[in-house]
């Protein structure tokens, strides 16, 4: 008889080996961290004995579960910002608090509240993607899980790094300091093709090969990552990240949402896994992932539950219930993922996709010892029927809850022994949590209050300090004024012509100023559109003053590039009213008298307010402000538009007039 570390049995085993060989009753043998026989209970106590035996009461001893794609220090910012788009959601949100919060100590805390949250679900491994990962790798190799840690790089400051260079050094140093530990497989994450440049791809690519490690990435989440690709580089997702040479790596892809069959083989081809998370989909109404098709075509797929913060928990329990659920209605077929195969996806198979299926995913004599226990006797999972051996894989699907499992191992150590944390203190993380939550909403409720500091929260933002004095005049013929300009007196720098167009959000503190989204579309001599530029504008309320003439001083002006879509800004900022604007602008930089002025020729397009002349000079002082709007006068009169002069008001307030206007008309017709 061999001596052995631990002999755990009376228990339903489901071994998830190739054959989906079942042993009741059946035992597993525990020789330090790893797995040395597996049987009906009958054959291995004629064979092992040990000191430490686990008597199962007839419950499932299976694989521990794999989580496939996660971001587990993302448990600290669990329900911040919920019913959102991705991308308000991630760039609106997660990435300005992120910014401000995330460090070692940060990403240690929300690691250890995960790992505790992994434990109770039966996770065994877990394959994260974050920043300072070497926290996230230290946090979790102390709770005892194994786990695939990956550095983030990504082409925007990051908490852990100013340039994309500094991650990437990084995650060299991580690796190679973590690259033999019996728990951790570090690895680098380019975070997604929308974050990261052809440069990002080629060394994270290279840096996986030299170390042969793990590559893992976001790959095809939404329609619309999809859609830019196409539209900028003429192909889908998965060939373009192909020629860049990420397929050549170990990848991980998480979400494979929108792909097609050609993508799914290319994938295949490559070697490459994907991680399911339907989760995040749904609740990100990312789509519908083709697992059915990926598995047909032999893929290797595992389930993951993506990051705490969209989905949100780490639930892989009800993670592989959903997976089955979603395949069925997307398919149509109720035959589709069934629950056999859906276990395998958070066993065996997610074991394939991670690459690591030489050491985890089934109970196999020679893996590591990464186990579960699951009671299937309670009230939701009762009675239990016996005439199909299978049935077993569905009570596991479609009825057991997390709080089932009773006792985990990894790597041969015990981290639950029924119910029992024994490498975690569950209270104390629950309570460091809620100071973290207390201090974000602290910082979210001060950053909400105001327009510009929401804008400041998006990065780019910067304030302008030239001051305008300027003069808006409502005009009736443009081509005169343009005749004026050409004459001697005037010396014309330059011209352009473009159409503009302006959204305006209104909120409800008027003192907040208004936002006005503008899109320049740039006109050649032969009428056609050559560029287009965006430019977000915060139009504040300070320092306003009027001069003669109805000659005004522009208001301080904050700024950003219009990195986003006109959608965008309008989740994030959620205005309580909008105004679209629409103009053709003919705009001269012209020198008078040795000074430089701007004159825009304005045709209002939509409302249809017809023409505007409006004169612009930059101004440094009060003196120089005074002498200028008297020359702006002096100019508008030259120009000959003098008389239809009294339209000091900015655009904006003639519109709103124009508008009432036609709603009065509206309520008494
Ligand atoms: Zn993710």
């Amino acid at each position: 008889m061999k001596k052995a570390d631990w002999i755990i049995k009376n228990a339903v085993v489901l071994t998830m080996d190739e054959d989906y060989h079942i042993f009741d009753p059946g035992a597993v043998v525990v020789i330090g961290d790893s797995i040395v026989a597996v049987g009906y209970e009958t054959d291995i106590s004629q064979a092992y004995h040990a000191d430490q035996v686990l008597d199962c009461g007839g419950r499932i001893l299976m694989p521990g579960l794999i989580n496939a794609h996660t971001h587990v220090p993302m448990t600290l910012l669990r329900g911040l910002a919920d019913d959102l788009r991705l991308d308000v959601w991630l760039m609106g949100y997660m990435m300005p608090v992120e910014r401000e919060f995330v460090s070692p100590e940060f990403v240690r805390l929300g690691t250890q509240l995960a790992c505790a949250e992994c434990i109770r679900s039966g996770v065994t491994t877990f394959v994260d993607m974050y920043y300072f990962e070497s926290d996230v790798a230290e946090a979790t190799a102390e709770s005892g899980l194994r786990a695939i840690c990956s550095q983030t790089v990504l082409k925007f400051p990051s908490p852990d790094a100013t340039y994309f260079e500094e991650s990437l050094d990084a995650a060299e140093a991580f690796i190679k300091t973590w690259k033999d530990h019996p728990l951790i497989v570090p690895s680098v994450g380019p975070h997604a093709p929308y974050t990261c440049t052809d440069e990002i791809f080629k060394a994270c690519t290279e840096l996986a090969l030299k170390y042969d490690v793990p590559l893992h990435i976001h790959l095809a989440e939404t329609a619309g990552e999809v859609e830019n690709i196409r539209k900028e580089f003429g192909m889908p997702v998965i060939p373009y990240v192909k020629k860049r040479g990420i397929l050549d790596a170990k990848v991980i892809a998480a979400h494979c949402v929108h792909i097609d069959e050609g993508e799914m083989r290319a994938l295949k081809q490559a070697g490459a896994g994907i991680a399911h998370n339907p989760s995040s989909n749904l609740k990100l109404a990312s789509g519908f992932a083709n697992v059915t098709r990926m598995l047909e075509l032999d893929v290797n797929v595992g389930i993951g539950t993506d990051g705490p913060a969209s989905n949100n928990d780490l639930d892989m329990i009800e993670e592989i219930r959903l997976a089955s659920m979603v395949a069925k209605c997307a398919s149509g077929d109720p035959t589709a993922l069934p629950a056999r195969q859906t276990l395998s996806m958070a066993t065996s198979l997610g074991a394939k996709a991670i690459h690591l299926d030489h050491l985890t995913g089934s109970l196999v004599p020679g893996k590591r010892a990464d186990l579960i226990v699951i009671g299937i006797d309670e009230l939701h999972n009762s009675p239990n029927f016996k005439r199909n051996p299978e049935g077993i894989y569905s009570q596991i699907i479609y009825a057991a809850k997390s709080t089932d499992v009773s006792d985990v191992m990894v790597n041969g150590q015990w981290l639950m022994r029924d119910h029992d944390l024994l490498t975690l203190n569950e209270r104390q993380l629950i309570e460091e949590a809620q100071a973290y939550a207390k201090k974000i909403d602290s910082f979210l409720i001060r950053r909400e209050q105001s327009v510009l500091s929401k804008l400041v929260a998006i990065g780019g933002a910067m304030e302008e300090e030239s001051f305008e004095v300027q003069a808006k005049v409502h005009i009736k013929d443009a081509e005169a004024i343009i005749e004026a300009l050409n004459k001697e007196s005037v010396e014309i720098v330059y011209t352009r012509h473009y159409h503009e167009f302006d959204t305006y959000f209104f909120f409800e503190d008027e003192s907040q100023g208004r936002l006005r989204y503008r899109e320049d579309e740039f006109i050649n001599k032969a009428g056609e559109v050559t560029n287009v530029r965006g430019r977000l504008t915060l139009v504040g309320v300070s320092s306003e003053e009027a001069f003669e003439h109805d000659v005004m001083l522009s208001r301080s002006r904050y700024f950003a590039p219009a990195t986003h879509s006109l959608r965008f800004f309008r989740e994030y900022f959620d205005p309580i009213k909008e105004i679209d604007i629409e103009k053709d602008r003919r705009r001269f930089q012209i020198q008078y008298k040795g000074v430089d002025f701007y004159i825009n020729l304005d045709t209002l397009i939509e409302p249809d307010l017809g023409q505007f002349l409006e004169v612009k000079s930059r101004t440094w002082g009060r003196e120089d402000a005074e002498r200028k709007s008297r020359m702006i006068a002096e100019l508008i009169d030259y120009l000959g538009a003098s008389s239809e002069r009294a339209a000091t008001e900015d655009y904006i307030e003639i519109v709103i007039s124009h508008l009432n206007e036609n709603l009065e008309k509206e309520k008494t017709s």
